[in-house]
């Protein structure tokens, strides 16, 4: 998946809806910055977001996250009809653990998919889908 041909489609997807909980996430995600929720009392980090501690029911805060990861498992999708996605495929699905040791779901993007193995190095890549939202996308690191 080019990162020319995700952006030009990008408009195509269904984008979130953000709550009291996730709005922050989003909009710092649309500013170029990738934020996790960190616990203040236990320090555990914890994605997605939540409105408190899944752990200790505690406050949590937001932090700037390193923006790097190693790829934990993935698929690549051969056909999707949707128009969002069709162009893109084939196209690697993958759950990134994030060095701060919390894991997301996102699309493996700029890279040849037949390439991709577990435990590989990644890098974030946040584009901007709305004013409010953008979305996180995950590339092998090349340096
Ligand atoms: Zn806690």
């Amino acid at each position: 998946m080019s990162i020319e041909g995700l952006q030009e489609t990008i408009g195509l997807r269904a984008l979130p809806a953000p709550d009291n909980a996730s709005r922050h996430y989003w909009q710092s995600a649309a500013e170029g910055r990738l934020v996790v929720q960190r616990c203040t009392t236990c320090g555990v980090f914890q994605f997605y977001p939540r409105a408190l501690c899944t752990t200790c029911a505690g406050e949590t805060e937001w932090v700037d996250a390193s923006g790097r990861g190693t790829l934990h498992t993935y698929t690549i999708i051969r056909q999707n009809r949707s128009p969002a996605f069709a162009a893109l495929s084939p196209y690697a699905v993958g759950i990134v653990e994030l060095d701060e040791g919390v894991r997301m779901m996102s699309n493996i993007v700029d890279c040849d998919v037949e390439q991709l193995h577990i435990g590989m190095a990644l890098e974030v890549l946040l584009l901007k889908a709305a004013d409010d939202v953008g979305l996180p996308f995950w590339r092998p690191v090349t340096d």
